[in-house]
């Protein structure tokens, strides 16, 4: 099987994952439409979460809350900890891509945009 050391491992994708939730996590230099669908998709999935507190079928929203966490740990891979780029996504050079990139952006539109 193929291997990748530089994967990140559990722990530090706990931490992110955390990171990633806050407001104040996010670095000062984003553009506002960047905090703004920071905010948005971080609300969207909150309200998801909630809304499973108040599922009557336990089963299906442990399932579900599964779903989500995993949602947050995939966009914790994906969340500019120092600077405006995306520590995941290359191009075909090796270059780092301005955030949001692909990923967020599809969670935007799957999560937010979606609802309106
Ligand atoms: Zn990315």
């Amino acid at each position: 099987m193929h291997h990748r050391d530089d994967w990140p491992t559990e722990p530090v994708l706990a931490a992110t994952n955390r990171l990633a939730l806050r407001d104040e996590a996010l670095p000062r230099h984003l553009k506002p439409s960047a905090v703004l669908l920071h905010r948005q998709v971080r609300r969207r999935l909150r309200e998801l979460d909630l809304a499973l507190d108040r599922a009557t079928d336990t089963y299906l929203a442990s399932e579900l809350r599964g779903a989500t966490a995993s949602l947050r740990e995939l966009l914790a891979c994906h969340f500019p900890l120092d600077s405006d780029r995306c520590p995941t996504c290359r191009n075909r050079l090796g270059r780092t891509h301005e955030w949001p990139c692909h990923v967020w952006r599809t969670a935007f539109a799957l999560l937010v945009r979606r609802q309106t």
